[in-house]
This record gives structure tokens, C-alpha cells and sequence, in this order.
């Protein structure tokens, strides 16, 4: 498997100068560096380059916000958040 393409613009992958704990380090090694199709963020940043959207009282701001604090391993979040969204 290849580099998740999202990298260069994912808050998980390029936290800026935060401090990489040992746990997110093996999450970007496990995920982002081999296995993107299993990343809960990947899952629902896909949905949303398929023409998906949250309906009229979700706003694509708000998914932004559950996207920068969602973990590659929040998959329920991932399932609730693509369950809600309409195209
Ligand atoms: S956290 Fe997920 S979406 Fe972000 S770079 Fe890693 S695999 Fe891609």
C-alpha cells in the first residue's frame, strides 16, 4: 500500500509543531503510510469528495471540526457522520 494522499493537508498526519506521541506515531505508520482505506478520517473525507453532505442543520463547517479532532481509529464517529450525509 502507498502514503494516504490526504497527508499533506491532514491535521492527524501534520500536527505542525505538536508534539507526536508514540501512539500517533504507530497510527500514522499503521494507517496513513500503509493502510488509508481502514482510516476513519479517510472514510469520511472520501464521502465528501464523492459530492456528499451533511443535511440543512449540519454544516460542512461542523464536519470540518469533527475532522480535526477525529483519530484514524474513530470509526464509529466515521459511520455516524457518513450515515447523516445526503448528496
Ligand atoms: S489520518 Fe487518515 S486521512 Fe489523514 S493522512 Fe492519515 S490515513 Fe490519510
Amino acid at each position: 500500500m502507498s502514503r494516504c494522499e490526504n497527508s499533506g493537508t491532514c491535521t492527524f498526519f501534520d500536527s505542525g509543531t505538536m508534539a507526536v506521541s508514540a501512539e500517533m506515531a504507530a497510527l500514522r505508520d499503521c494507517y496513513c503510510r500503509d493502510d488509508k482505506e481502514h482510516c476513519a478520517r479517510y472514510l469520511v473525507k472520501k464521502r465528501i469528495s464523492q459530492g456528499y453532505f451533511l443535511p440543512e442543520d449540519q454544516s460542512l463547517d461542523q464536519v470540518g471540526r469533527y475532522l480535526m479532532d477525529m483519530r484514524p481509529t474513530d470509526h464509529q464517529m466515521a459511520r455516524q457522520l457518513i450515515g447523516m450525509m445526503v448528496q
